[in-house]
């Protein structure tokens, strides 16, 4: 029996999750399409887990109206209150600093593991009454001038007004809608661990532009306890992967001004890396397509923003689908037009953003290195434009001092 319903979103990972839940919210009858149903009341895992993000307060805005970020463990979500990013000058430069007393607010942002996240969204889904989750891999898509409609691996037809692409970086579904894309590999994997440090971290989220060996972060988790995230050049990652955790220790021990004191790896004590790459679509919308998440645009995670602007994504889609006319329906080719416009400018500015950062800070020219570290001295002496930038990074919900929105 063909599934019918005012929108199907095909990809479960936590955009795809959080906007069916957000759609179902705004009174639509949603299908969600995941190839693996969430698992019922799954323990929680007793590790640490490798995968993390810093969510801004839009991200945290969205999944607070959905119910998610209460259900979250509190216990394992540490407060971003400050960050120091370290150039990569000869010496006495001290780190460029931003934190949330400056910016007036609660918390920079959060990190927040996976499974936890998802655990939430997990939940949330399973006491959702407008989403219905179907079990499947989309194999097979066509749109008529008023619908679209899916076949499922299994044989199942969904058919809707509106199909929303989740399906992260190598989305099917924007293959199928004939969005085009630019794909640019960095060349580098980010190399991730997790490690008990000897001194705290005091919510201070540390990044290092190291030049030639790429870019290091390490990002506060609940305790003391920090999270890696290494962006390097791929034999460098290879290097990493392969050494013995005290050695991968004794690197991060040795980066300057690192406060931590000894670093040790948590279970699983092996890390993980993941390829790096740059993809911009050519559209976010096709004829009764949106594409949300990684699907969309997939950025370097320097500045830690992909997950935060596929959240943002889903509150674009809403505002969209919110004031579309009445006549109209949810796939209608106007409305799709006004998603893509909202989010244009956010999308393009952090896609150039992340990306100069990268190459600026991956150049060995000695000139532009004088340039890079003398541009950050002089970012961190401009409130002005340092409110700009956290405005930009933490989410545009962060006030400017005469109240404006920045
Ligand atoms: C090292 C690293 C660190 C990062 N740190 C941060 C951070 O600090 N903050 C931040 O905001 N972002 C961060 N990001 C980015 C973030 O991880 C991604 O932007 C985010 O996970 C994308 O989620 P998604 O749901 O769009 O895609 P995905 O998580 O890739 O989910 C896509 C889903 O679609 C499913 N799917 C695929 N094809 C089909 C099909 N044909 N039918 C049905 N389902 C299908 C897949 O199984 C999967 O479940 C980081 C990324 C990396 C690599």
């Amino acid at each position: 029996m063909t599934i019918t319903c005012d929108i199907c979103v095909i990809g479960s990972g936590a955009v795809g999750k959080a906007g069916a839940l957000a759609l179902a919210r705004a009174g639509l009858q949603v299908a969600l399409v995941a190839p693996a149903l969430p698992a019922q009341d799954a323990p929680p895992p007793a590790d640490w887990d490798l995968r993390v993000y810093a969510l801004n307060h839009v991200a945290r805005s969205l999944l607070s109206t959905l119910r998610v970020w209460d259900a979250m463990d509190a216990t394992r979500i540490a407060a971003v209150d400050a960050m120091a990013i370290h150039g990569d000058a000869a010496a006495n430069a001290g780190p460029l600093g931003f934190d949330a007393y400056g910016a007036r607010v609660d918390a920079l942002a959060w990190i927040v593991e996976d499974s936890n996240l998802n655990r939430a969204l997990d939940a949330a889904l399973r006491f959702a009454s407008g989403v219905r989750l179907v079990q499947g891999s989309a194999v097979q898509m066509h749109c008529t001038a008023d619908r679209a409609t899916v076949m499922l691996d299994s044989g199942q037809p969904i058919e809707c007004s509106l199909l929303v692409g989740a399906d992260g970086a190598h989305s099917w579904v924007r293959t199928q809608a004939d969005i085009g894309v630019d794909y640019r590999s960095y060349g580098q994997r980010a190399v991730v661990a997790n490690f008990a440090c000897e001194r705290p971290h005091h919510g201070v989220a540390s990044q290092w532009f190291l030049g030639a060996e790429g870019i290091v972060a390490l990002l506060p988790l609940s305790g003391e306890r920090v999270s890696l995230v290494w962006s390097a050049p791929e034999p460098l990652a290879a290097a990493l992967m392969r050494e013995a955790p005290e050695r991968l220790c004794e690197r991060l021990q040795q980066l300057p001004g690192q406060a931590l004191g000894a670093l040790t790896m948590l279970p699983p004590a092996a890390p993980r890396a993941f390829p790096l790459r740059l993809i911009r679509s050519a559209s976010l919308v096709a004829h009764r397509v949106a594409l949300i998440g990684d699907a969309a645009h997939v950025v370097h995670p320097l500045a830690g923003q992909g997950m935060n602007l596929g959240f943002a994504d889903i509150d674009a889609l809403l505002a969209a689908l919110g004031r579309r006319e009445q006549a109209a329906d949810y796939g209608d080719a106007r409305t799709l037009a006004r998603y893509a416009r909202s989010r244009k400018e956010e999308v393009l500015l952090m896609q150039v953003a992340t990306d100069g950062l990268q190459r600026l800070f991956s150049s060995e020219l000695e000139p532009v290195k004088v340039v890079r570290n003398l541009g950050m001295a002089a970012i961190d002496r401009l409130p002005f434009l340092k409110r700009r930038l956290m405005a930009h990074a933490f989410g545009r919900s962060l006030y400017s001092p005469t109240g404006e929105k920045s």
